[in-house]
Parts: C-alpha cells; sequence; structure tokens
C-alpha cells in the first residue's frame, strides 16, 4: 500500500485536516523549490531565467502532469489565470463553436462563480443567449437541440454529488452541444478520463485536492482535434503565436498554448510543480479507492454516534467526489467549535458541514479521532457557545 504519504506532506502537529477539497494542505517539497525560485532563479537569473529556467514553458509542462490525473494526453492541457477565467473562456470557445445556437444548460448545483461568469459572458455578447439552470436531476432532459453548450461542475461543491459525466456528454453530444466539465472537485480526487468521455473542453482549479496553495493557477483542457479550431476569447499575447514578433494583429499559437492569456505566475506554478511529486506513482483509481475507505468509514461512525446530524451526499460511493456533507441546523457554529478542536472542515450555506477525505495525507485513525470529536460537540452542545456563532467573512 503507497498510502497515505503522510511524509511529503507538512501539516501543523495535532491538526486532522478534512478540507483538502477547498485548500490543500502544504507539500513539503514546496518551500523549497519556492524558496531556490525567487533566490536562484529569481534574484540571480533575473530576466534570464524565462529562457534558462524555463519559466516560458512552465504553463504547458505543468499542465501536462495535471493532464495524466483527468486522462488527457499531453499537449492539451495548459495552466494561467483562476478557474472563473478559464470558465469565460471555455464557454465562450464554445458558443463560437455553436454560433447558431442560443442556449446555455448548467444546473443549480454549480458553483456560483461559474453561473456569474456565464452571465456576464452572455450579456457582453448580447447575441440572445439565454442560461437555462435547471435541477441537476433534470440535465439530460434538458439538452436539446437548441442547447449550444452544456456547462457543468461534475461534483457538487455542497453535497458532493457526482454527475454521470460519460452519460451527460452522450447526450450533449446526441443533441449537437459541446460539452464543457469543471473538474474543480474532481481533479485529484475521482478518476476522470476526459478522453473516453470525449468532451471537448474541462476546467478546475488546483488549490484544492491538487494542493497548488491559495491562488494556484487554473488549467484548461480543449480536445486535441479542436485545439487549433479553438478561438480564443481572451487573446492576450501570451497566446499569440510568437509573442516576442509583437505583431500588431492577433495570431493565435497552433498548439493548447492559444489558451493562455498573459504573464503566468511562476512562483505559484512552481509552487504546484513540486506539489505535483507527491501523485508520481499513483493511479486515481488507487486514490479514489482509499477515498471510499476513509468516507464510508466517516459515514458509518457519523451515522451511529451523531443522531443529530442528516447525510445530505449520496449513500453510494460511486455517486460522490471525495467529500462528505451532513446537514445541522447549527452547522456553522459545530463547525467553529470543531475548528477550535483541530479537527479543520468547513461551512456552506445554510447549514452544511462539509468534510473532504483526502487519502494523501488521512488515516482511518484521523477519521475516528475526528469523529470523536463531532461527538463531543454535538453531546457538550459545544455549538451553543457565543464564540462560535461569530460568522467570519470565509466560511
Ligand atoms: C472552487 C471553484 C471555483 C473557484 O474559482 P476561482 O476563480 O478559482 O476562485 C470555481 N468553480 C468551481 C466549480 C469551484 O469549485
Amino acid at each position: 500500500m503507497t498510502l497515505p504519504r503522510r511524509a511529503q506532506f507538512d501539516l501543523p502537529p495535532g491538526v486532522i485536516y478534512l478540507d483538502g477539497n477547498s485548500l490543500g494542505p502544504l507539500p513539503a517539497a514546496v518551500p523549497g523549490r519556492v524558496s531556490a525560485v525567487i533566490s536562484s532563479e529569481w534574484r540571480t537569473g533575473l530576466i534570464r531565467s524565462w529562457n534558462h529556467a524555463g519559466w516560458m514553458a512552465l504553463p504547458a509542462r505543468v499542465g501536462d502532469r495535471v493532464g495524466r490525473l483527468i486522462g488527457a494526453p499531453a499537449g492539451s492541457v495548459v495552466m494561467g489565470d483562476t478557474l472563473s477565467i478559464k470558465v469565460y473562456q471555455a464557454l465562450a470557445a464554445a458558443l463560437e463553436m455553436r454560433a447558431e445556437r442560443r442556449v446555455v444548460v448548467s444546473d443549480s448545483g454549480n458553483f456560483p462563480t461559474d453561473l456569474y461568469m456565464a452571465n456576464g459572458l452572455l450579456s457582453t455578447l448580447d447575441r440572445g443567449h439565454s442560461l437555462r439552470i435547471v435541477e441537476p436531476e433534470a440535465v439530460i432532459d434538458a439538452i436539446d437541440g437548441s442547447v449550444a453548450a452544456v456547462m457543468l461542475t461534475e461534483v457538487d461543491y455542497r453535497t458532493g454529488r457526482r454527475h454521470d459525466a460519460a452519460a451527460i456528454t452522450r447526450r450533449a453530444h446526441e443533441a449537437g452541444a459541446v460539452m464543457i466539465w469543471d473538474l474543480a472537485h474532481s481533479a485529484g480526487a475521482v478518476p476522470v478520463d476526459v478522453t473516453a468521455w470525449g468532451n471537448e473542453m474541462a476546467v478546475g482549479c488546483t488549490y484544492k485536492y491538487l494542493n497548488g496553495g491559495p491562488g494556484a493557477p487554473a488549467f484548461i483542457y480543449v480536445r486535441p482535434d479542436l485545439i487549433e479550431r479553438v478561438v480564443p476569447a481572451l487573446a492576450g499575447w501570451m497566446g499569440h503565436d510568437a509573442p516576442f514578433a509583437f505583431e500588431l494583429g492577433y495570431r493565435p499559437a497552433s498548439s493548447i498554448e492559444r489558451l493562455r492569456v498573459g504573464t503566468p505566475p511562476i512562483i505559484q506554478l512552481s509552487a504546484l510543480d513540486a506539489a505535483l511529486d507527491a501523485w508520481e506513482g499513483l493511479t486515481m483509481d488507487e486514490v479514489h479507492a482509499a477515498s471510499v475507505v476513509l468516507s464510508e468509514r466517516f459515514i458509518a461512525e457519523v451515522d451511529r454516534r451523531c443522531p443529530d446530524l442528516t447525510l445530505v451526499s449520496p449513500r453510494d460511493p460511486m455517486a460522490r467526489g471525495s467529500q462528505v456533507s451532513f446537514a445541522f441546523e447549527h452547522g456553522y457554529a459545530a463547525m467553529q467549535a470543531l475548528i477550535a478542536g483541530n479537527v479543520i472542515g468547513d461551512f456552506r450555506a445554510p447549514n452544511i458541514m462539509r468534510f473532504g477525505f483526502t487519502p494523501l495525507y488521512l488515516t482511518e485513525a484521523d477519521v475516528v479521532r475526528a469523529v470523536d470529536a463531532l461527538q463531543r460537540v454535538l453531546s457538550e452542545r459545544l455549538w451553543d457557545r457565543v464564540e462560535y456563532r461569530i460568522q467570519n467573512r470565509v466560511t
């Protein structure tokens, strides 16, 4: 058994971290790498490092490493910007591919920024597009011949419910629509195979399960046969075929690099590159199998010991991502009390206590100790203390 790989992470002693689905912890390899980038590549190498330290190639090189975790071939994934921006780029490109159609389908389980970005794009385009937001269970039936693009997040950020990506992609293609998957809660959590699904595009972030650190750059995947045709709505110079020719007109690169926009965040990309070492030699099937063991144990223990909590994630482990959520009326305060006891999960409005299971650094013993703490918060009504009721800006 190759998991957990706890030595690859620098976790504070005593903390049980069940929030790697929101912000992954610090991989042990990151500080050394970041420090070398700063003191050697930046301080000493100065501007020469764009060439000599491979900075210019980093977005595509790291993209290939992320690609391995989502079933994407080399040369089909590139890093940069934030996920919100990548959602915008992917949807804009999809609408260009189906210029005669006017409907975008998404669901009410999607992360709000994806919907905000979509609405912003549609109103800027001002071509009469509409965003059709349906319940997650109704997505398949909402896809008809008027749909230009289906844009969904595979794993619901609140409940962990996982879409049947292969089936929805098939339906989208039968209807002639472009399929975009947001893999924010999938990459590094569940096995993903964009090649087998055949979806045109995918996007995701890297500060969640991939442990790239706060503000780590996002990724975008384009199916290889479409790369040379995809129209970059954000025509930045780094996506130009020859950025240093400084031509007045934009000509997109023929590679996936056409979806780069501006100067990449080298320090953050280097941190992510080092963070990805923790995945070497592992398959996502192995990681997922270990995650299922942890989450099944957690659910069984909570069911037995914390009757006030109601499971809102699917019971079938194959129908959920790598997180488990419980509804509880005093969920916010209960989570604050739990965090004060060094068991860190998070809260999502209106009443959801959310726990992420990340087998790279968690064991079943951690899971049992977390439930011990949770049981104590509930049985001693620690959530009823005033100090745990003060709402922070980030929950
Ligand atoms: C976390 C998450 C985001 C965050 O977007 P940023 O631009 O990186 O802040 C967007 N979409 C989904 C589905 C997410 O889970």
